[in-house]
């Protein structure tokens, strides 16, 4: 089974879309939906690179997992890593989450497993690094993982540049035609 929870993105597009505050960051650096002020627009939904918020059939809101942000406010860990037996999901730091997921790739690796990787936990990949990585035993694509995610609201400053300059070339191509008209 694989867990395929939403990643809390460091750097999350499902924020930078969202036209009502119904999504928002955490004091716990998660990211939450407020489905109570949800619109239904449905940006959120195409923009983030896992495919793990959408709407709900009946009302059109949009659900995705909290990290159980009641939970963790009251000092719980999320309802997952506390029915889990086996400890298959752990919950903590995240700096010491990826010291001990590590040193777990790392015995798997010198017991044979040669496959065992990291996903998610490299604050330097297109998301910035999620707040809920995975240890995997084969390439992402098996696990219906993205192999190289990234941000896709990365491009909107310089596309907002491009059309700026676009209007502008376009505003000065209007005038220069009127110009050439009064003359
Ligand atoms: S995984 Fe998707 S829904 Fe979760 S924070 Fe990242 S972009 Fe937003
Ligand atoms: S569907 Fe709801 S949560 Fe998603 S972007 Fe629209 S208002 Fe925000």
């Amino acid at each position: 089974m694989s867990s395929d929870v939403c990643k809390h993105c460091t750097s999350a597009a499902c924020l930078d879309v969202c036209p009502t505050g119904s999504l928002f960051r955490t004091e716990f650096d998660t990211v939450v939906v407020q489905e109570d002020i949800c619109n239904g627009c449905g940006y959120c939904v195409s923009a983030c690179p896992y495919g793990v918020i959408d709407r709900r059939e009946v009302d059109g809101r949009a659900w995705k997992c909290t990290l159980c942000y009641d939970r963790i406010g009251d000092g719980l860990e999320p309802a997952c890593a506390k029915a889990c037996p086996t400890d298959s999901i752990q919950f903590g730091d995240l700096d010491e989450l990826r010291e001990r997921a590590q040193r777990r790739v790392e015995d798997l690796q010198d017991a044979g497993v040669s496959s065992a990787r990291l996903y998610g936990e490299d604050p330097e990949d297109g998301v910035g690094g999620a707040g809920a990585f995975f240890l995997l035993l084969d390439e992402p694509e098996v696990y219906g993982l993205p192999p190289d995610p990234v941000v896709t609201t990365r491009d909107l400053p310089s596309m907002w540049r491009h059309a700026g300059s676009a209007a502008v070339v376009l505003l000065a191509g209007g005038l220069a035609a009127f110009a050439g008209r009064r003359s």
